[in-house]
């Protein structure tokens, strides 16, 4: 029988990363090239940056928000500007490292004047995200934001269990991935303290549930 020996270990791993970050990498320049996207155009007249992800490659969990705005489209990072902001003070409110997390969007290009995004653009820049998913492996998958939800709702099996946010938010659900069972959380989208301060609270309640979510 073959022994592994530490350095064998170490090895595997690193090959390990360095997979993971090949796979990433590949998906940017697949994303940078994506002339098919109804957001292509856009992009390039206003010399954006698409907004791919930011974060480890071994979190254990992955934050879905809806699209780049205008700040993360100038600067190519996710959750930059003011709902940005928020989602730091909810991270700080409860210790989680920002490095130690994967914050990525369903869709990867800021659509004009923040619209909501289209059904095509969701089918469009959803594979990229199914596809970030598999490579990062995270045990808890956060839906910031009704679109997010819905779509990972629904790519678990479980769309018979949406109902509205004010329902869902702070719940966890249970599903099935190729690489073992997860945790998927719907929260509200952080904007929306942005706009009403009274929902800051809720958020930092379920920042708290999230948190008693994870086992190290
Ligand atoms: N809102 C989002 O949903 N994503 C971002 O990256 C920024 C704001």
């Amino acid at each position: 029988m073959k022994i592994k020996f530490m350095a064998d270990f170490k090895h595997d791993e690193n090959s390990r990363r360095a997979s993971k970050t090949e796979l990433l990498k590949q998906i940017k320049e697949e994303i940078l090239n994506l002339k098919k996207s109804p957001l292509y155009k856009y992009r390039i007249e206003n010399h954006y940056f698409p907004v791919i992800g930011e974060g480890s490659r071994d979190a254990k969990i992955m934050f879905v928000g809806e699209a780049p705005g205008r700040n993360e489209a100038k600067t190519g990072n996710p959750f930059c500007g003011t709902a940005g902001k928020v989602l730091d003070q909810l991270l700080g409110h409860v210790n989680i490292d920002r490095n130690g997390v994967y914050i990525t969007n369903i869709i990867k290009d800021r659509p004009q004047e923040n619209r909501d995004p289209t059904p095509e653009e969701i089918k469009v820049y959803g594979p990229f995200l199914d596809r970030q998913i598999e490579i990062i492996k995270p045990k808890i998958i956060v839906a910031l934001g009704r679109y997010s939800m819905g779509y990972i709702m629904e790519k678990f099996g479980l769309k018979d269990q949406i109902e509205p946010i004010s329902k869902m938010h702070g719940k966890s659900y249970e599903a099935n991935t190729s690489y073992g069972p997860i945790k998927i959380v719907c929260l509200y989208h952080p904007c929306v303290a942005v706009y009403n301060p009274n929902k800051k609270a809720e958020l930092k309640k379920d920042f708290e549930i999230l948190k008693s979510l994870i086992i190290l």
